[in-house]
Parts: structure tokens; sequence; C-alpha cells
């Protein structure tokens, strides 16, 4: 088994959709990236790519790469799948912590997990999602940004194989 952990956070502005584990959310306020800024994938594949002990995602996907504007990423999650199973290791489980004081994600988190799931190749009760408030304190609780924590535990493919 193979432990990691990501944090990821994102301003939030005027004029930008918020996407959250692939989900838009109702919002005056979205959060700003050169990508969907989706804060939650954003920590998932920096715990997965740590666990793995591959480059973070700064590194695989760099704000500098005009092909990554406005990227999914949903879909970036979905490569960084690819990268762990070309890489010898599976998803055994991940959680991941939102802390948002607006808007309520609860009725959203299914399809988030849905969402991430269907990326990362496992079933639905492998992700765990919740959300927290920081009780207007901070940058979290003022609204002018998100944050994400994610945990994941990964296995290796070749130390499962039965030994001939
Ligand atoms: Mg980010």
């Amino acid at each position: 088994m193979r432990i990691g952990n990501g944090v990821d956070v994102h301003e939030l502005v005027f004029g930008r959709p918020l996407i959250l584990g692939g989900v838009r959310l109702p919002s005056d306020l979205g959060l700003a990236g050169h990508s969907d800024a989706d804060v939650v994938c954003h920590a998932l594949m920096d715990a997965l790519l740590s666990a793995a002990r591959l480059p973070d995602i700064g590194e695989l996907f760099p704000d500098s790469d005009p092909s990554l504007e406005g990227a999914r990423s949903l879909d970036l999650l979905a490569r960084v799948a690819r990268k762990l199973d070309e890489a010898g290791f599976r998803v055994v489980d991940c959680d991941v912590t939102l802390c948002a004081d607006a808007p309520k994600v609860a009725p959203y988190k299914r399809e988030m997990r849905g969402n991430i799931a269907r990326a990362l190749g496992v079933s639905p009760d492998r992700v765990g999602l919740k959300a927290t408030t920081f009780e207007g304190l901070g940058f979290v609780g003022a609204k002018e940004g998100m944050a994400a924590i994610a945990t994941c535990l990964l296995g290796e493919i070749a130390s499962e194989t039965p030994h001939a």
C-alpha cells in the first residue's frame, strides 16, 4: 500500500463557473484558474500522484501550457488514473474534504462522487467526499476562496499477483 495527501486552494471570483467534482453548481462566484479550477479534483490528483511518487500536477499540467486552458479537471483526473495504472498502481480508496462556506454542496455530493469514481475507474464506494465550512473565519469563511484536502491509498498491482 502507498498513501498520499494533497491540498489545493483557488480564489473565488465573479464571472467564472463553479465546478466541483466535475459538477457545475449554481453560484454567482466561481473558482479562478487556468483549467476549470476544480479544487476537489486538483487536491485528489496531487494525493494520487504523491502516493505513486510521480511528479505533481504543477509539473504534469503547468499553467503555462496553453492546451490546458479551460481544461476539464475530471479529464485530467482520468489522465492521472492512466499514469497510475502505467506505474503499476490501482486506487484502493480516496477521501476528499472540501472547505467552502457557500454554496451548500450536499445535494451534489453523490454526482461528484460518481464523476470522480468514473474518472478513476473505481466504484463510488471507493470515493469519500465531504464538505465543511470555516464558520466565517479566514479566506474560506470570507468566501474569498475554497480549499480541498485529499487522502488516498494505492495498491501495488505487481505485489498482488500471486507468486508462481
Ligand atoms: Mg489547483
